[in-house]
């Protein structure tokens, strides 16, 4: 397990957590039950590695709150893990799951561990160890893991086959991101960035914008931009500029047509990493600019979808002044400096744990589904959800609006009330 670190994202995940609970003046006993996890795992994994030499992985599992349902999170696969980063994700998991009002708790786990050089059966060993460290502790109506940085679908099968051959049965909603046709639920790899795209829809009306009358520039190309641009277009929008990090020349670019972005042509060229090729791009009249050149673009919205840490005090005075709205696609693209930017211009922001929720609840129809053994079309998986990113906006808007909070402390102050509640509701505090 891996100490402190001069950036410990546990202490700044209580920081932001000691700002509502004063916002919401929280008792002083629900203040120390929500700054620590309920419950923490920590493991050793032991595998016998393919040159017949045993090592030993260590694991975790932080289960923060259960208050309003099993805690549910990914597990991280990351030779940099340690538990405090494991802790912090499972707190904002818990925010995030309460914001959008899914009746599930926060959690998270890990292993240190590089994927890159393990061979798929070390990797299954690893997987099967996990579950059966857990198997008592863990399960559809207790924890339910998901896959994040560097696991897949297939880690998320040996999991759940380890996980059915200790209890004797079949449990698919142990966990999520299973491929469909195999318990995963249709709408998955769009619900990330449709989630963000209603949201968007209802924050254009709340400003009294046409989604026509607008344009956007986006930053990233991956997952969450391609489909909340597929979205955002359908909605009759117009993107000017995208960018994307280039794995040859280790930087990034943005790509900029002032005509707007083809969608399909764009992802003609792009890798499976979200990568552009620029050549292909310039042949078909993109510009390449450098790569924070998407931030500094004359349109009404900036959509950040790419990493953490991308809108900072530094750059944000270059936002051009056209700009009405910020979508978080992306966890922490902006930092607390640029937010104070962003909040003295009056720029609607769309926090992350709202705006990028949509993957979260598709992953809990994914359970309620695979619980009930009964699939449903990909047209009702998106219809519900749109039902629940859309109540989600209008009560962060409205509590905004009401109390002139900034957006994000609003998200935080329903989130964090709602878990505070039932933690009262139910006697422990
Ligand atoms: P992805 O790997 O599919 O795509 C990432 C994109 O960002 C790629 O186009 C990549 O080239 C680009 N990129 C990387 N570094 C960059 C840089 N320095 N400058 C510009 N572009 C850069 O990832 P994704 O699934 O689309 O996730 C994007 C963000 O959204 C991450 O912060 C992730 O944690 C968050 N998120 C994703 C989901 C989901 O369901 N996929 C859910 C919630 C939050």
């Amino acid at each position: 397990m891996a100490g402190k670190s001069a950036f410990n994202p546990f202490e700044m995940a209580q920081a932001q957590f000691d700002k509502v609970a004063n916002l919401l003046d929280l008792d002083a006993g629900t203040r120390e039950l929500l700054r620590f996890p309920l419950r923490e795992y920590a493991f050793s994994i032991p595998v016998r590695m393919d040159d017949g030499k045993v090592k030993v992985f260590r694991g975790f599992r932080v289960q923060h709150n259960d208050a309003r349902g099993p805690t549910k999170g990914g597990i991280r696969f990351h030779p940099q893990e340690t538990i405090d980063t494991v802790r912090a994700l499972a707190m904002w998991m818990t925010w995030k799951c309460a914001v959008v009002d899914i009746p599930l708790g926060g959690g998270k786990g890990g292993v240190i561990c590089d994927p890159h050089n393990l061979s798929p059966r070390e990797q299954e060993a690893i997987c099967r160890g996990w579950v059966r460290q857990l198997a008592k502790d863990v399960g559809p109506l207790v924890d339910v893991p998901a896959p994040d940085v560097m696991t897949n679908a297939q880690h998320m099968l040996w999991m759940l086959d380890e996980f059915e051959a200790i209890h004797g049965a079949k449990y698919p909603g142990f966990i999520t991101g299973k491929p469909v046709g195999m318990g995963g639920s249709l709408g998955r790899t769009e619900a990330t960035g449709y989630g963000l795209v209603f949201t968007l829809r209802e924050a254009l009306k709340e400003l009294g914008l046409r989604p026509e009358q607008t344009c956007a520039s986006v930053q990233g190309f991956g997952n969450v931009a391609q489909y909340a641009i597929e979205l955002y277009h359908q909605l009759g929008g117009k993107t000017l500029c995208v960018s994307c990090w280039d794995q040859a020349d280790q930087t990034s670019y943005s790509f900029r047509k002032s005509s707007g972005i083809d969608l399909r042509e764009l992802r003609s060229i792009t890798d499976r990493f979200g990568g552009i090729d620029k050549g292909k791009a310039r042949e078909r009249g993109y510009e390449v600019l450098p790569g924070e050149a998407w931030l500094t673009q004359e349109v009404d919205i900036l959509m950040p979808c790419a990493l953490e840490n991308q809108v900072t005090g530094d750059n944000a005075g270059g936002i051009h002044k056209r700009v009405r709205i910020v979508a978080e696609g992306a966890n922490g693209p902006t930092t607390p400096e640029a937010d104070r930017v962003l909040q003295q211009r009056g720029i609607f922001v769309i926090p992350d744990f709202l705006a990028n929720a949509g993957g979260v609840t598709c992953s809990y129809f994914e359970q309620v589904q695979s619980n009930m053994n009964y699939f449903w079309e990909k047209d009702e998986v998106l219809g519900k959800l749109d039902v629940k990113m859309t109540s989600a906006f209008l009560a962060v808007s409205d509590l905004a609006r009401r109390k002139k909070l900034f957006q994000r402390d609003a998200a935080y102050v329903i989130a964090v009330n709602r878990v505070a509640q039932a933690c009262k509701d139910r006697g422990w505090v």
